[in-house]
């Protein structure tokens, strides 16, 4: 056994002992609370327990006021996540155990304004969402009597990494630039662009290319890749992008050679 594993081992057997382990939780109420500050709890530890679970018994059994998202308990619906010790997470995955000794200290998503406690404000990013219109856009549709649209495995495996984005906004909080410039489209609105400009059936790249291809979209990535390394669903945002980067410089050269086609 190695020596961090040895002293991991201490802390949690410390923390079993013990029975419980201390959270700092940000809270704040924008107009009563001048800034935010740090509550301090302490809650039962189990080794079985993740971040939200011990949320959750706060709001059940010690303080009713604090308020989060949260709904799935499974990574599927997105709504859980916090900083949790700098790092952006979702609280349903994140066991109280990987944070031992503690304390354990849990914001709200860095880069949003705060609605409450850890509830993000989510508009900014829904508002740049539909300006890529995440939906199959089509030029003419056919026939009810031809059937569905189908399409090959090679196909859907040429936007399905994509579609995995829950929209849990890990990304952004991740994103350096993001953080500087509020105008960047951001991680998950330019990953859910390529999962719709390589959509077999859909016929709307020009359409979304026209905001994605900007200096606000994919031009701004730095490709830092903090999006990809805290994606829950390894959807790789930032390859995403690199990916509609190169495609914007074929399209660009393709403009001169066919100045009436389609990009
Ligand atoms: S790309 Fe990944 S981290 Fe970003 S919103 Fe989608 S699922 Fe979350």
């Amino acid at each position: 056994m190695t020596a961090t594993a040895i002293t991991r081992a201490a802390a949690i057997t410390r923390a079993a002992l013990a029975g419980t382990v201390t959270l700092e939780v940000a809270r704040y109420l924008p107009g009563e609370d001048e800034r935010p500050y740090f509550q301090s709890y302490d809650v039962p530890y189990h080794a079985d327990w993740v971040v939200l679970d011990a949320l959750n018994y706060l709001k059940d059994e010690v303080d009713s006021t604090l308020s989060y998202r949260w709904s799935c308990r499974m990574g599927v619906c997105g709504s859980c996540g916090a900083m949790v010790n700098d790092v952006p997470v979702l609280t349903c995955a994140a066991f109280l155990r990987d944070y031992l000794p503690g304390p354990i200290r849990i914001e709200p998503l860095a880069n949003f304004p705060v609605e409450r406690d850890l509830v993000i404000v989510l508009d900014d990013f829904m508002e740049k969402l539909s300006t890529i219109k995440p939906w199959i856009i089509r030029e003419t549709e056919q026939p009810l009597d031809q059937g569905e649209y189908l399409q090959t495995p090679a196909q859907l495996d040429d936007f399905k990494q994509f579609s995995m984005c829950i929209n849990c906004m890990l990304c952004y909080a991740a994103c350096p630039v993001y953080q500087n410039d509020e105008e960047f489209l951001g991680p998950a609105v330019l990953a859910l662009a390529q999962r719709y400009n390589h959509d077999s059936r859909d016929e709307g790249n020009t359409e979304r290319n026209d905001v994605a291809w900007l200096d606000d979209g994919v031009w701004d990535c730095t490709f830092v890749g903090e999006c990809s390394a805290v994606c829950p669903k390894g959807v790789d945002p930032a390859g995403a992008i690199q990916q509609a980067k190169l495609e914007s410089t074929l399209g660009w050269y393709r403009s001169f050679l066919t100045p009436f086609g389609r990009r």
